[in-house]
């Protein structure tokens, strides 16, 4: 990324978020996307409890959506070019393509992979 981009992103984060927060989101989102396709992906990581478990990769992922579309539009583009092809790995994965929300954003799945 940009120097100009990374630095939109700390004021952001500043601003909206917490520090490190577009980092852990791109790490979870990348982590979900790099599933061996024969596995399961660990779409549900904690228990659930907000003041306890980290946020859920979909969450991690809603926080992208938000910083896309509050970044200037340079340094929102750069960081859709990151995001994009993680979201084609991830609709390309065997258990998750089916299971993408019919209502509402994609990346909130419409149920977990297991509970078929
Ligand atoms: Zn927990």
């Amino acid at each position: 990324m940009s120097g100009s981009a990374q630095a939109e992103i700390i004021r952001l984060e500043r601003t909206r978020f917490a520090p490190g927060d577009l980092g852990k989101a791109l790490a979870a989102w990348s982590k979900l996307a790099h599933t061996p396709r024969k596995r399961s992906p660990a779409v549900r990581t904690g228990c659930g409890e907000p003041s306890c478990c980290p946020p859920e990769p979909d969450e991690w992922r809603e926080l992208l959506e938000i910083a896309m579309h509050a970044l200037p539009s340079k340094s929102a583009r750069e960081l859709a070019r990151i995001v994009g092809p993680l979201d084609s790995r991830i609709l390309d994965h065997p258990a998750l393509r089916h299971n993408v929300s019919p209502r509402g954003r994609w990346w909130h799945f419409s149920r977990w992979p297991w509970e078929d």
